[in-house]
């Protein structure tokens, strides 16, 4: 089924996607292939048709049950702290996402490593998620209805994790889904005020780096219907 709205702003308003990118470039993104992704990927699918028209301002939106799709700038900062200077050796497989949402971010990461494990404890995103992502052909991604506070055991190791929501610590099962020279990419804090942390596995070692403050939702633990 072809989506009548892919005909609707976002194709035909090719200046409105510039301008975001443009205002990440300001930001300091530098990466030109998540630039390229973010101008390609068509952000209005993934929320409400009424938000459609804001759908390209560098802000996170809500996309009900409390959530929101995240803003295009994080987004764009979470993928490159993931797929950039990768340890000699170390390619990125598999890797897992904590809360999928509406799957934008899953569709911006899609084409930079080979498969992702995406997870949502909401039951009704998860299914808009995956409509999104087969609207777009995104056909490397397996999504599953489950509590991301444990990983995805029957899946790991993951050479990266990228978690959309924030704990007040680093969940340990997280820490050990990583593979040897992986990396989990987590903002960590109290509610409204966290860190965007990159932690990266060496052994049984972890070196964390800080990336920027952010302001993520929580990562609840325990499952939705
Ligand atoms: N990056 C997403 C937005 C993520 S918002 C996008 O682009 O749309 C964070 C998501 O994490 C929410 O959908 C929330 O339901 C989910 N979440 C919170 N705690 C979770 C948990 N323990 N397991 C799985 N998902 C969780």
């Amino acid at each position: 089924m072809i989506d009548t709205r892919m005909n609707g702003i976002g194709m035909t308003s090719a200046r409105t996607r510039d301008r975001l990118v443009e205002r990440l470039r300001a930001e300091g993104i530098a990466h030109e292939g998540v630039l390229e992704r973010i101008r390609n990927v068509p952000r209005h699918l993934f929320v409400d048709e009424a938000l459609g028209s804001r759908a390209y301002e560098n802000t996170a939106l809500p996309i009900g049950y409390g959530q929101t799709i995240s803003q295009p700038y994080i987004v764009a900062l979470m993928t490159i702290a993931l797929i950039s200077d990768l340890p000699p050796g170390v390619t990125l497989q598999k890797v897992l996402e904590v809360g999928t949402g509406c799957g934008y971010q899953t569709a911006v990461l899609a084409p930079f490593v080979q498969h992702i494990y995406s997870v949502e404890r909401i039951h009704p995103l998860l299914e808009k998620a995956k409509q999104h992502l087969r609207a777009l052909g995104v056909n490397n991604a397996s999504l599953r209805h489950t509590d991301g506070w444990h990983g995805w055991r029957s899946q790991a190791p993951f050479q990266g994790i990228l978690c959309a929501a924030a704990p007040a610590e680093v969940p340990p099962e997280l820490l050990e889904q990583l593979d040897d020279g992986g990396r989990l990419v987590i903002p960590v804090g109290g509610r409204g005020r966290q860190h965007l942390l990159r932690i990266t596995r060496d052994g049984n070692e972890f070196r964390s780096r800080e990336l920027s403050p952010v302001s993520f939702v929580p990562l609840v633990e325990g499952m939705e219907s």
